[in-house]
């Protein structure tokens, strides 16, 4: 097999998952879906970002070839053997618009994404794993590994082992906002997923200079909308604040509120996406760079 076809193959794979499987809904009573078309791209078992992630997250955050040495320890293996593949599944337009509408909470169809929408997401990174198993391809989501852990990083306060955002952005899928989510081509309203594989598939091109290029606030120093839309006040001029976010979007409150209005659990300890709606970055990239032209590294440009 080419390796256009390679990719393709993949992609197609991811593509036909959101497009025909009747997993993909919100549950609720119309069973409409949870994810609009999704991006998909790749980036190389050996690519550098991956290093610097050590160094910028934490050395406790995995290389593809360390979780693939650890999940099967038997394997003589390469980085430059592995690809790791990631996709992006943007919310959809109801989604977005009933969050629009919300100032503290959010909305149901927001919360059925996240709590719904993340095992449609785990059951992606399984389908792709048989798929590539059937192929006599080795395969791993580092996310569902039993070793995956929840860290905490000495430069950004709460991290894991893995990080789904930073393979998307390795992937050439994003780069990071203000408000710390992945801006894409389809917006940060999304969630993201990846699985790394010994299967060689050329990498994505990143279309950007740095981690923050699509954001409005860091490429042109305007916007800075998230910030007056998080309710807890997590967001300033200086970023994220994880921990004011996580006491309002893990808090009683909250879980309380979802169980009484929508009558389900959760999301246990997920965002609540305010900041991911009803701004410019919603569910596009606000800083259009023109493909092929101008591209960077899409090396790590810590500010
Ligand atoms: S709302 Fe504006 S400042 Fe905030 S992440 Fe999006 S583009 Fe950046
Ligand atoms: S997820 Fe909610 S609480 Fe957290 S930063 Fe975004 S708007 Fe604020």
């Amino acid at each position: 097999m080419a390796d256009l076809s390679q990719s393709a193959w993949i992609t197609s794979l991811i593509e036909d998952f959101i497009a025909n499987n009747p997993e993909n809904n919100l549950e609720n009573q119309t069973g409409e879906k949870a994810f609009e078309n999704p991006l998909v791209g790749f980036a190389g078992g050996d690519d550098a970002l991956f290093e610097d992630y050590k160094t910028h997250v934490g050395p406790f955050h995995w290389t593809p070839l360390e979780i693939f040495r650890i999940t099967f320890p038997e394997s003589r293996i390469e980085a430059g053997e592995l690809t790791v593949i990631s996709w992006i599944l943007p919310q959809t337009s109801r989604t977005c618009a009933d969050n629009r509408k919300q100032n503290r909470f959010p909305a149901e169809r927001w919360v059925r994404a996240r709590v719904f929408g993340e095992k449609i997401n785990e059951n992606i990174r399984l389908y792709l794993i048989r798929r590539l198993e059937g192929k006599g391809i080795q395969a791993v989501a580092p996310i569902l590994s039993p070793l995956w852990s929840r860290e905490i990083s000495p430069q950004y306060g709460y991290a894991s082992k893995w990080s789904e955002r930073h393979a998307a952005y390795a992937a050439g899928l994003g780069t990071f906002g203000l408000c710390n989510g992945l801006i894409t081509e389809r917006g940060k309203a999304m969630r993201t997923g990846s699985v790394v594989a010994r299967y060689r598939i050329p990498p994505s091109p990143r279309p950007y200079k740095n981690h923050n290029a699509y954001c409005l606030f860091f490429a042109k120093g305007s916007c800075g909308k998230c910030i007056g839309r998080c309710p807890a006040g997590a967001i300033s001029e200086k970023g994220h604040d994880k921990e004011k976010c996580k006491t309002h979007t893990r808090g009683e409150i909250l879980l309380g509120y979802i169980k009484e209005n929508y009558g389900f659990e959760g999301p246990a300890k997920k965002g609540c996406g305010l900041c991911q709606t009803k701004v410019p970055c919603e569910n596009r990239n606000p800083v259009r760079i023109q493909k092929n032209a101008d591209c960077g590294t899409g090396q790590l440009d810590v500010h």
